[in-house]
């Protein structure tokens, strides 16, 4: 194993999304010395596909040489996509940013352990100013639709807050947010496609603000690796600790191995939840057996309503990928999301949607509902782009529901403990809202087929599995974060999450690490100690 004797680091950090991102440049300016390991690729705007149908550049999937920004994961209770790259799931999100309401700081394993709703206020306000949040301000026809119907139906509509930069279209500006410390903007053209990347730099993804910031501070990038194992020095890792990675894009590379104090666990739910499950098995036993419990989605329901005819045809990827979002009842919202031209690849994974709790009833009117419906579905594929006429409803709810992750024979698997209400594919408000709008721009409801199939819910906002608690029974991780049993181990990512915010989780992730990289002593202070 090649061993970087010379380099010694204060903090290695596993990941380089929300969590990742904001540990990197708040450690450099305390003085620590660190390095991000990343498993996904370094992204220029031209690096980003087209759209979706160009496969190697869009999925991550690197048994098949595909090294895009989208990782798309099956399990048995829950099919989820995440992003890859320097950046995270910053490079393939939808750039909304709302803060959740009050009852998220008052339920799961993390209630009472701090006065969460007022202490972390500031740290919302200023995950805002760092990620360059605005209010959209361009309603585009999906939004206008949704705007027409929560005014019918008498609920509260509002354009969203989002990371993305609205100077002129597709004009350069020196750094608008940082005071010339960060890099140039373009203004957004609302092309619709920043969840395939943002090839106009107008997106205020991660690279663009924190992860810019930090290297300018001395933080290292290290792209393209993947870390398989955490040894400890010393029982606790009182000692430090030993990190062994190698190389992610290549088929023939030996693991390498570093030294450092500190370790940060920031990849995201899909990265830490199975890293930490095999180092409990391996070199750290000491870990919680809470790891891999209390995994949430916001209870999400995904549904595509594919335009036929009449006024929206072919004008629904105008628009940023979410503009608008409208409260359903006190623990549900609903936000139009849109893909630009071109990015298609969902109309060949979509069916009709069936809501029948009975596995054979649903999959015979599942295929009654397909012939029934195939000559207008033909003619939808082959004359018109899939995306332009797909907005795709998202419904998200407070209301909680928990899956449990777990190593199986043949890699991550997801379980259900007694007692356990796991996210449902069919929520009938959801599908009730989804037939009206559809209704309203004369569209088809269909969902992805793993819904409507086998009744899978799908989600791109995985939280939970290594949750906080008052001790190691409760929890993974205490109040600031550290690793129950080791020594400068922590955990800041969507794994920390320890309740479900009900709303598009990456605000609530940035907010909760600046909270807690708050409380971490800058180097000088704590060596004097
Ligand atoms: C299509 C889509 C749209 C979305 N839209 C929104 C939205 O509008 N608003 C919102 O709030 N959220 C949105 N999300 C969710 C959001 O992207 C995630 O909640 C967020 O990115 C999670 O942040 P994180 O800090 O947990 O880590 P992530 O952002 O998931 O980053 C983790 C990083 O760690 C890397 N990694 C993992 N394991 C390893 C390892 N062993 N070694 C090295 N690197 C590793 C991964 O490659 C990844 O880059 C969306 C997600 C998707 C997929
Ligand atoms: S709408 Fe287009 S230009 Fe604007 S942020 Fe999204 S991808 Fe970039």
């Amino acid at each position: 194993m090649e061993d970087s004797k010379n380099t010694k680091y204060d903090f290695i950090i596993i990941g380089s999304g929300f969590g990742g991102a904001v540990s990197a440049l708040r450690l450099a300016e305390k003085g620590y010395k660190v390095l991000v390991i990343e498993k996904g690729k370094f992204f220029k705007p031209d690096d980003f596909p087209k759209n979706n149908r160009q496969l190697t550049r869009w999925l991550w999937w690197p048994a098949l040489k595909m090294f895009g920004i989208q990782k798309l994961t099956f399990l048995r209770h829950i099919s989820v996509m995440s992003g890859v790259g320097v950046g995270g799931g910053s490079l393939v999100y939808a750039n909304t940013l709302p803060k959740p309401k009050s009852a998220f700081f008052n339920q799961g394993s993390w209630q009472g352990l701090d006065d969460w709703e007022n202490k972390l206020a500031p740290f919302y306000e200023q995950a805002w100013h760092m990620l360059g949040a605005a209010e959209n301000p361009y309603l585009a026809p999906a939004d206008l639709a949704l705007k027409e119907l929560a005014e019918e139906m008498n609920k509260a509509f509002r354009p969203t807050k989002v990371s993305v930069f609205f100077g002129k279209a597709n004009q350069v500006y020196s750094d608008p947010y940082f005071e010339g410390a960060g890099p140039e903007r373009s203004g957004c053209n609302f092309c619709g496609a920043c969840m395939t990347g943002c090839r106009y730099n107008a997106k205020n993804s991660l690279d663009k603000n924190y992860l810019y910031l930090a290297q300018a501070l001395g933080v290292t990038i290290l792209a393209e690796h993947e870390v398989i194992d955490v040894l400890p020095h010393g029982k606790h890792g009182e000692k430090g600790y030993e990190v062994i990675f190698k190389k992610s894009t290549s088929y023939f590379s030996g693991p390498k191995k570093i030294r450092t104090k500190g370790v940060i666990f920031a990849g995201g739910v899909l990265g830490t939840v199975p890293l930490l499950l095999k180092l409990k098995k391996k070199h750290l036993p000491l870990l919680s057996d809470q790891v891999g419990q209390m995994v949430r989605t916001n209870n999400e329901s995904l549904i595509f309503n594919t335009v036929y005819k009449g006024l929206y045809l072919d004008k629904m990827s105008e628009g940023i990928a979410i503009g608008s979002i409208m409260t359903f009842d006190e623990n549900s919202h609903i936000e139009p999301v849109r893909y630009g031209k071109g990015s298609s690849i969902w109309g060949a994974l979509v069916v009709p949607v069936i809501n029948e709790p009975d596995f054979w009833r649903r999959n015979l009117k599942l295929i009654y509902k397909i012939l029934k419906t195939l000559p207008v579905r033909l003619k939808l594929l082959w004359f018109h782009d899939f995306a332009s006429n797909s907005p795709v409803l998202l419904f998200m709810q407070h209301l909680d529901s928990t899956i449990q992750l777990k190593r199986g024979r043949f890699g991550l698997k997801s379980g259900l403990k007694k007692g356990e209400t796991n996210p449902t594919a069919f929520i009938p408000d959801a599908l009730d809202f989804a037939r009206k709008f559809s209704k309203h721009i004369k569209a088809i409801p269909q969902v992805l087929f793993t819904e409507s199939v086998s009744g899978i819910p799908s989600t791109a906002h995985i939280l939970g599995g290594a949750c906080m608690g008052k001790d190691i029974q409760s929890g993974v991780i205490d109040k600031n974060h550290k690793v129950f049993n080791y020594e400068q181990m922590y955990v800041f990512d969507g794994s920390m999450i320890s309740a479900n915010p009900g709303v598009n989780p990456s605000l609530t992730i940035t907010a909760i690490t600046e909270y807690g990289m708050h409380k971490i002593p800058p180097k000088h202070k704590k060596q004097n100690h």
